[in-house]
């Protein structure tokens, strides 16, 4: 006969072997549920901050990213559109093209390379023509101290119509492409090439009553109607880069909007994380946070899995 002692260690044990079997059961379902459901990032970045290759590999598979593309940094250079040197690097100390490229290199069936360059210095359409004949499907991220409308940026416009690839653009005011106001001419000029948006002047501007261009991460609510929300509706060559804490700012700083907005462009907001820390969940993580908020916002499962992975398979062809 079972004592007393027994029969409560056994019963304890057999709990916990529920647990345990519960646990296995939670575990196959999340794998099964990341095998189902892929997740293209479109900007990370090599080297970022500091981060090392293994950092990178694990933090994205902990965000349960499927597919990446790695945006390089220009070359180092000391002149007007790098800010004296101070945004070499991207302002944050990520590598080059050839630091991408060998990544995507190892690890063929989750990373791409994108390509990119200085737009001023003399080389440029040269060392971007290099990457993009390698395979490069997008070129960026472009985030320098030049007008948008440039010569030196048409001249890269025109090399990403002629490979027919994206071109990312960091947009921040004072600081990295001038002039948002008058791209809508270089969407007209350039019809057949895709433009994402990104950053802090391209999300604040989702709201129509956005007038101090100083402030970068507006709160609160949302018009409809500010010129990033035109320029979404009006130009089927503009997409949005849902990426950093701009993009995280927008989703969350007017839910009920973010709803509408995520259901009016469903078809050209793209998911990507551009975020430095070595973890790939909890607070420290924005792009896993971002993840989050699209997967809360979006108005149906379709729309979630369109920006979180569709639109990008689609636009970059994968
Ligand atoms: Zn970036
Ligand atoms: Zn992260």
């Amino acid at each position: 006969m079972m004592n007393k002692t027994n029969a409560v260690s056994r019963r304890k044990f057999l709990t916990g072997t529920g647990m345990l079997v519960a646990g296995l059961a939670l575990n196959l379902r999340a794998e099964k549920l990341s095998v189902q459901e892929p997740i293209i990032d479109i900007h990370q970045h090599t080297d970022y901050m500091g981060r090392t290759n293994e950092q990178l590999v694990a933090h994205q598979k902990a965000m349960g990213v499927t597919t990446t593309i790695l945006l390089p940094a220009g070359t180092p250079a000391f002149g007007m559109s790098t800010h004296q040197g101070k945004s070499n690097g991207l302002q944050a100390k990520c590598s080059g093209n050839e630091a991408c490229y060998a990544l995507a290199k190892q690890y063929p069936d989750s990373y791409l390379f994108g390509s990119n360059e200085v737009p001023d210095l003399q080389d440029a359409v040269k060392e971007i023509e290099k990457y993009l004949k390698l395979g490069a499907p997008i070129i960026g991220e472009l985030k320098f101290g030049v007008q948008c409308d440039s010569p030196e940026m048409q001249k890269i416009f025109q090399l990403a119509q002629e490979y027919d690839v994206p071109v990312l653009m960091h947009w921040q005011y004072t600081m990295y492409n001038h002039d948002f106001d008058r791209f809508y001419k270089m969407l007209e000029k350039y019809p057949r090439v895709n433009f994402i948006g990104h950053a802090q002047t391209w999300w604040a501007n989702i709201d129509k009553e956005h007038k101090d261009q100083n402030i970068l991460y507006p709160k609160g609510k949302v018009t409809p109607g500010g010129l990033t929300d035109r320029l979404l509706a009006d130009y089927p060559n503009m997409y949005a880069d849902m990426s950093a804490g701009s993009g995280l700012n927008a989703l969350l700083r007017d839910e009920a909007h973010s709803r509408e907005f995520l259901a009016r462009h469903q078809d050209k907001i793209l998911y990507g994380s551009d975020c430095l820390d070595a973890e790939g969940h909890g607070p420290t993580c924005q792009g896993a946070q971002t993840i989050a908020a699209i997967r809360k916002l979006a108005p149906t499962k379709e729309i979630e899995r369109k920006v979180l992975y569709e639109n990008a398979k689609k636009l970059f062809k994968l």
